[in-house]
């Protein structure tokens, strides 16, 4: 492992001790080898005046909610050094009442909870503590003679404590142990099945202590061959059954969990090698690297899909440790995080596809921790009770007692075409902004910018039959399945009176506007009837279809008999719980179609300015892209639950409607 630490980067900072410990807490960050999500911490001692202008000695120690990776100093909480250091010679003290010390000892008002392993960095005697769960060592420490190989490796360079679990426990272990072991040479601490402490007098000198005891682990590995992993080739690809198949699982996992959930797929081949690997049942079902992944990953993964064994064996274990916990615990639901199958290869679960993927960052790091330790002779992984202990930690049980609202649709997916523009790419920011997973379909190559944890963009032409079932599978390895569908794309042709009207420009209105709809609602209706809370689907009618317009029959005409295609399904799927609505805009026009030239050109050929043609309602008002798509995503909340084969105008009012 490489030093990051850069001598020019670091003379700016010198002098200010808070700036450099957040530039190298940085460095740390930067490594997923040593820190994942929100993992590890850092520290550093320091004098300052307070307002008498008498010297207090202040341990800044990374607040909770911070990313090493991203850390300022606004990150790093100041707290009392002297009563951290007394309050570790208490013979005992409770979590809840360890943090609420912390926070009131805590000196500037704005600062975040410090972290729940500050009373361990304050005992220890060094300017700089740096702390992280670096790979190798948990891989070591999570196989056979594992503290005898760090001892081998380290010397008298580090003391070794055993696993106790984080919080005031471990902080008063740290303390006896390191006081009575530590020698001239020590220059960290290992943490069994937990992870390393380095410190020193400087930033500099911190840091890089942890990356050379890292260096050391690696090489370690290297020397027992237990480092290079094999390589794959054969990743996971979407097919019409794979994609049924995973739908099938996110549902059963959404009605385990009482809520919607995504069901994220991969396709990386090493993944997918993990899950079709030949003794994966044996090796996966050990338990979590170290105890912190199980607030994400649970316990154990679901090995291919019997999600009703899983759930018996998750309340089996939450009946045998939930007694020997010293207050009453909440279940947590017993839906997986992590499903390892041989179709399907690795799929993570999570509220939102950032949950999501954190758990896979947090696996795929697991996997490789796991192979290794088969090369040492045996991945190895603590008890189930202790994992119990910090998946129902009382701090973490606090956390889910707050735990805000989740957003309107956390947890679902949407699918919108057209989306690159207009009307269509103002839906997917509302439906992104409720919280959904939204995949965005358009022809328009741009729609790849639609990108993100819980954005997919795919370009093809709806048109094509087999092009729009391989977006939707797509769609579906990606977010687990699809809960709602608002279909926009559609091909606006006017000007043309019927005695002129070619075949052809008929024909392809026809194909994008109605045809590709049909296509669109038969290939989505079987993961539509999945949805936990019921499959939705909005259709962007028009204000033509109750009140046509001359010279736009054949947009008039597929809108029309779209409009009604919506209507038989409305028939046909209410009993499998698929509503479908159909919103009418007029005037929209803050959309592609309506450039200023022709704004103009329309607004004087009705004698009107520009603003006054664009509020041509009546209600005086101008309809936009956003108002349609907000209506679009409330008729696929809970306002519209009860509504289905409605046709709503979003207009401003229309007499002709009315
Ligand atoms: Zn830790």
């Amino acid at each position: 492992m490489q030093s990051l630490w850069n001598e020019r980067d670091a003379a700016e900072l010198a002098g200010d001790e808070l700036a450099l410990r957040v530039y190298s807490s940085r460095l740390l960050g930067q490594e997923p080898r040593l820190v994942l999500h929100g993992g590890g911490n850092t520290s550093v001692k320091l004098s300052e005046p307070d307002l008498f202008g008498e010297q207090r000695e202040l341990l800044y120690v990374k607040g909770s909610g911070w990313d090493l990776a991203t850390i300022e100093k606004g990150g790093f909480a100041p707290v009392e050094l002297r009563y951290l250091q007394r309050l570790a010679t208490l013979p005992s003290l409770s979590d809840p009442d360890m943090v609420n010390e912390l926070v009131s000892h805590t000196v500037r008002a704005s600062a975040p909870t410090p972290s729940v392993e500050a009373i361990l960095h304050a005992i220890l005697p060094w300017r700089y503590v740096d702390h992280t769960h670096a790979d190798a060592i948990v891989t070591l420490t999570n196989s056979p003679e594992g503290e005898a190989r760090i001892r081998q490796i380290y010397g008298t360079k580090v003391v070794v404590i055993p696993y106790v679990m984080p919080g005031f426990d471990l902080a008063r272990l740290c303390a006896e142990r390191y006081q009575a072991q530590a020698s001239e040479e020590t220059i960290g601490m290992v943490l069994m099945n937990h992870g390393l402490f380095s410190f020193g007098h400087t930033a500099k000198e911190s840091y890089e202590r942890m990356i050379g005891l890292v260096t050391l682990a690696e090489a370690y590995l290297q020397q027992q061959g237990a480092w290079q992993l094999a390589s794959s080739s054969e990743g996971v690809v979407p097919t019409a059954a794979l994609a049924q198949n995973q739908a099938q699982l996110r549902a059963e996992i959404s009605a385990a969990a009482g809520r919607a959930l995504l069901l994220v797929g991969y396709h990386d081949p090493h993944s997918a090698a993990f899950a079709r690997h030949e003794r994966v049942e044996s090796i996966a079902n050990r338990g979590p690297a170290t105890p912190d992944h199980v607030i994400r990953t649970k316990r154990l993964p679901l090995i291919g899909r019997d999600l009703e064994s899983y759930v018996g064996a998750y309340q089996a274990y939450f009946d045998r440790y939930e007694p020997e916990a010293q207050e009453r615990k909440q279940r947590l639901d017993p839906a997986p995080r992590v499903v390892l199958d041989r179709e399907l290869g690795l799929c993570t679960v999570g509220k939102s596809g950032r949950e999501a993927r954190i758990v896979a960052d947090i696996y795929q790091q697991t996997i490789d921790i796991i192979l290794r330790a088969e090369m040492l002779g045996g991945y190895q992984a603590l008890p189930a009770g202790d994992i119990f202990k910090v998946e129902y930690w009382d701090l973490e049980q606090a956390k889910l007692r707050k735990g805000g609202a989740a957003p309107l649709f956390a947890g679902e997916v949407a699918l919108v075409t057209g989306a690159a523009s207009g009307i269509g790419r103002a839906v997917v920011k509302s439906l992104l902004q409720r919280g959904a997973a939204v995949v965005g379909v358009d022809i328009d190559p741009t729609i790849g910018e639609l990108n993100g944890d819980n954005a997919l963009g795919l370009c093809g032409d709806i048109t094509d039959e087999s092009a729009l079932s391989d977006l939707i599978y797509q769609a579906v390895r990606r977010f687990g399945g699809l809960d709602m569908v608002v279909a926009n794309a559609g091909l606006f042709s006017a000007g043309c009176r019927i005695e002129s009207l070619s075949g052809e420009v008929w024909r392809r209105t026809m194909a994008v506007n109605l045809d590709a709809n049909l296509t669109l609602l038969r290939l989505c209706y079987p993961f539509l009837k999945l949805a936990l809370n019921g499959g939705r689907v909005v259709v962007i009618g028009s204000k033509n279809v109750p009140a046509p317009g001359p010279g736009a029959a054949a947009y008039s005409a597929s809108k029309a008999a779209l409009n009604q295609l919506m209507r038989v399904a409305a028939l046909e799927w209410g009993g499998e719980n698929i509503r479908l609505n159909t919103l009418h805009p007029n005037g929209v026009f803050d959309t592609a179609l309506w450039s200023e030239a022709v704004l103009q050109a329309r607004a004087e050929h009705y004698g009107l300015t520009v603003e006054q043609y664009k509020s041509n309602n009546l209600l005086k008002t101008e309809v936009t892209s956003r108002d349609v798509a907000e209506l679009a995503a409330e008729m696929c909340g809970p306002l519209f639950a009860k509504t289905t084969a409605a046709q709503v105008p979003v207009d401003g009012g229309n007499e002709r409607v009315v």
